[in-house]
């Protein structure tokens, strides 16, 4: 394909030192971005929740808007620094007096509410163990992390526990207590009220010393390619949330930040309530659900000036208003306060680049991340020219390469070693050499599928990619979404992508089956656009349409029209399951998958 580049000429506000790119790799340090943080006073470590709401309380901040809560039905509720350093000191307190101490694992099973964010900071000052649970999530994907996690407090409400919780409760020996927000007529057996319990503690709480090595947080992947593993993080990882912020969102202390995804994903924590605060920004929380409408008012009435969010709700929004109008969204909204857009999650399709650019008025940066890693690695900079389909080049302080791979799509390791490919767009697994603050100390309690994750210096990270010769990278597709045919290595992405080019196609998600001929041959399943009727000759228009973009080697051979394709709950097609679905394979575990209760 040929690739556009969107140039930069100025940014409205970049993180100073970024605005050259290689002077800015070849001068920073993890240790800068250590010493850019308070640190507990008297020298007693870091903490999170220090960093996040009781520094700015103590550097004179206390009376800034911390959230801007947009209920459901549109009120909002703002909660300052100074409030919500009172509310999760309440919090700590309450864990104290149940005896609920350092390490112990507290998890959440809440909508994105203030209780939310007080839970999750005053659990950190306890120095307990933050597991955030998305709230759509069926018993049974809340019961295997419960039970993995070791979750001895749950704070929920009376709806999500009776219809998630209670029945699994017997299964959870280990889970003492259980806080429920919200006003109970009859509360349900074995149960605390949350109001009653914060509201009666003391809003004064001194965080224990806490080492920057000490646990703070247990994420659980998205189980895109099966079981969910629990991630660890430590309370060090703060400084490279902060500091990637500012770098790879331009986010500041002056601006209004809307993190789109759910704290039961690592985004929404690192950067829906760590990085942000950290950084002394707005943060505005969303308590409904998508909405195309909903969304563009909120941008608009919040004046949300850097916007973190997802390649799916992207695609809706292209649904909403797709480039080429005729609409009237977002033209009746005010965007103008927007500055900067970025996605995270799966490729960003160039397609959706553009489309930003023509109908935000503002490109979206992507980037590239992992639960592992804690915060973003590889993006494209509010200060340099982006290459719509590229993730963008390695953050100062992020060192990554592409290593050779076997038939597997993983690192060939031989006697230890691994091959770095230093030639520009040679196909290879994603590695990034550890180092940096919040990097996962290990998944909960599997330590061979954490060495499994280790070779020669390297993290591998189960992604295929490659670099071209200006140090972008560019995503091919997961070690095991990528498909061999007929000789050639094809990154579904690229076809993906391909296919999104065309006008009837919402979305496609691309798998390699088997074929007697060709050893393997590519079979795209597409979305289509509301109001686009399918059929063989749209079928064999997206043939002839992908063939001249891609070439015979790549294109598909077969096109499928699926207005469902199988996604994660955060959103992400999950191709594993297409290829499963496709050759009658068991389906594997798919506790995350949407649409499971
Ligand atoms: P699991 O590890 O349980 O299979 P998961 O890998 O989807 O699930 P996450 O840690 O939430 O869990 O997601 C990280 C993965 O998402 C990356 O390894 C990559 O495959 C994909 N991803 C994230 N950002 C991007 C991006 N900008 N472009 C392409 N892929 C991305
Ligand atoms: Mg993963």
């Amino acid at each position: 394909m040929a690739h556009e580049v969107i140039h930069k000429t100025a940014a409205p506000a970049v993180a100073p030192n970024l605005a050259d790119y290689d002077r800015a790799r070849a001068s920073f340090d993890w240790q800068q971005a250590r010493d850019g943080l308070a640190g507990l006073p008297d020298g007693k470590g870091v903490n999170i929740a220090h960093e996040a709401v009781d520094r700015h309380v103590a550097e004179g901040r206390g009376d800034r808007t911390a959230l801007r809560c947009v209920g459901r039905d549109d009120r909002v509720r703002p909660v300052t620094y100074a409030g919500l350093a009172r509310r999760s000191a309440r919090f700590a307190n309450v864990l104290r007096g149940l005896g609920v101490g350092r390490g112990d694992r507290v998890f959440t099973l809440l909508g994105r509410c203030p209780e939310l964010y007080e839970t999750a900071l005053g659990t950190l000052k306890n120095t307990s163990v933050l597991c955030p649970l998305f709230s759509a999530f069926g018993p049974e994907p809340v019961r295997q992390r419960m039970r993995l996690g070791g979750a001895r407090v749950l704070v929920t409400t009376g709806e999500l526990y009776r219809r998630k919780v209670a029945g699994i409760r017997q299964e959870l020996p280990g889970l003492e207590h259980v806080l429920l927000v919200g006003p109970e007529d009859e509360p349900p057996p074995g149960t605390s009220s949350y109001e009653e319990l914060t509201d009666a503690a003391p809003q004064d709480f001194t965080i224990p010393p806490t080492d920057g090595e000490d646990t703070a947080l247990l994420h659980f992947t998205s189980g895109t390619t099966g079981t969910p593993k629990g991630a660890v993080h430590v309370h060090g990882a703060v400084a490279a949330h902060r500091a990637t912020a500012a770098f790879a969102l331009d986010l500041h202390p002056d601006d209004v930040f809307w993190c789109t995804a759910d704290p039961g994903w690592v985004t929404g924590t690192s950067y829906g309530i760590v990085a942000p605060l950290a950084l002394g920004a707005t943060v505005v929380v969303d308590e409904g659900d998508f909405d195309a409408r909903r969304w563009y008012r909120i941008l608009a009435d919040e004046h949300v000036t850097v916007w973190y969010t997802a390649p799916t709700a992207v695609r809706m929004l292209m649904r909403a208003t797709p480039r080429q109008g005729p609409h009237d969204l977002p033209r009746g909204y005010d965007l103008s306060r927007l500055r900067f857009v970025a996605s995270v999650g799966e490729p960003l399709n160039p397609e959706a680049v553009l489309w930003g650019r023509d109908v935000l008025g503002l490109p979206v940066h992507d980037n590239w991340w992992q639960t592992e890693t804690g915060c973003i690695m590889i993006a494209n900079f509010a200060a340099c020219d982006i290459r719509p389909g590229s993730m963008g080049r390695p953050l100062p302080g992020v060192e990554a390469a592409v290593l050779e791979c076997g038939e597997d799509g993983r690192a060939l390791v031989a006697g230890g070693r691994v091959t770095v490919l230093e030639r520009p767009d040679a196909d290879g697994e994603l590695a990034l050499r550890p180092g940096w603050p919040s990097m996962f100390r290990g998944y909960l309690d599997d330590e061979a599928r954490t060495a499994a994750c280790f070779a020669d210096g390297w993290y591998l990270t189960g992604d295929l990619a490659r670099r071209d010769a200006d140090g972008y990278f560019w995503f091919v597709g997961r070690a095991d979404d990528v498909i061999k045919s007929a000789g050639h290595l094809i990154g579904p992405f690229e076809v993906e992508s391909a296919l999104m080019e065309h006008p009837a196609v919402a979305e496609a998600g691309v798998i390699g089956r088997p074929d007697e001929v060709a050893g393997t041959v590519v079979k795209a399943f597409v979305s289509l656009r509301p109001g686009v009727e399918p059929g063989p000759g749209l079928q064999r228009e997206l043939l002839a349409f992908a063939r001249r973009r891609l070439g015979p080697a790549v294109a598909p051979r077969e096109i499928a029209f699926d207005q469902n394709l199988p996604r994660t709950r955060s959103g992400k097609v999950v191709r594993r399951l297409l290829r499963a679905r496709e050759l009658g394979l068991p389906e594997g575990d798919v506790s995350t998958l949407e649409g499971t209760p």
